[in-house]
């Protein structure tokens, strides 16, 4: 078994077509998702899902905007993802069979990266999670290419891990191809996959 994981950021309801925090694309990247996995999963591991993971009663550290403020969608979005909430759920229930480790994060806090979170069960992070289990090389996929995806893809990268972004398998909440070149620039491979 090779020493690979796939790391699923963040397709959710609230990030596809419908939800509070619509990402065009995004039920477009769940259903692809499904595709590959169907194809892949015997290359992975392991299969880690992230969920962005707020909590009901507070703004998330300023992450969401106040009632009487327009988001900005760049640091403050409309409530999203909040636990308890059919938002918060993955987008798509064969994804949700298939993931072997699930990753929280954003609880009170404006967490974008999938590094920042803890296994939901125990509370150990994603990098410990990945050392325990030898992993040296990770493929990203969800939403959205140019925040969660890419602080994802960055930290990994810092963690010392070979990168790979399936960006056939990212949505965009505005500058999908600008965050994809940051990505190239500081080392990430940048792949794709067709149906
Ligand atoms: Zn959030």
């Amino acid at each position: 078994m090779n020493k690979k994981a796939l790391i699923v950021v963040d397709v959710q309801n609230d990030f596809c077509e419908g939800g509070a925090l619509s990402v065009t694309g995004g039920r477009e990247v769940a259903k692809n998702v499904v595709s590959y996995i169907d194809r892949f999963s015997e290359d992975y591991s392991m299969v880690i899902g992230t969920r962005d993971f707020h909590e009901a009663n507070n703004d998330n550290g300023g992450h969401f905007a106040t009632p009487s403020a327009e988001p900005d969608f760049i640091d403050t979005w409309p409530v999203h993802c909040v636990q308890g909430t059919e938002g918060v759920e993955c987008a798509d229930a064969r994804i949700r069979k298939t993931i072997d480790r699930h990753i929280v994060k954003g609880m009170g806090r404006p967490d974008y990266s999938g590094f920042q979170g803890v296994i939901e069960e125990t509370g150990v992070s994603l990098e410990d999670t990945l050392r325990l289990f030898d992993i040296i090389e990770v493929d990203i996929v969800g939403i959205a290419t140019d925040y969660c995806v890419k602080a994802t893809a960055l930290d990994a990268l810092t963690a010392g891990l070979k990168v790979s972004v399936i960006a056939s398998l990212t949505a965009a909440v505005s500058d999908g191809e600008g965050a994809l070149i940051e990505m190239v620039a500081a080392g990430i491979n940048v792949v794709h996959f067709e149906n």
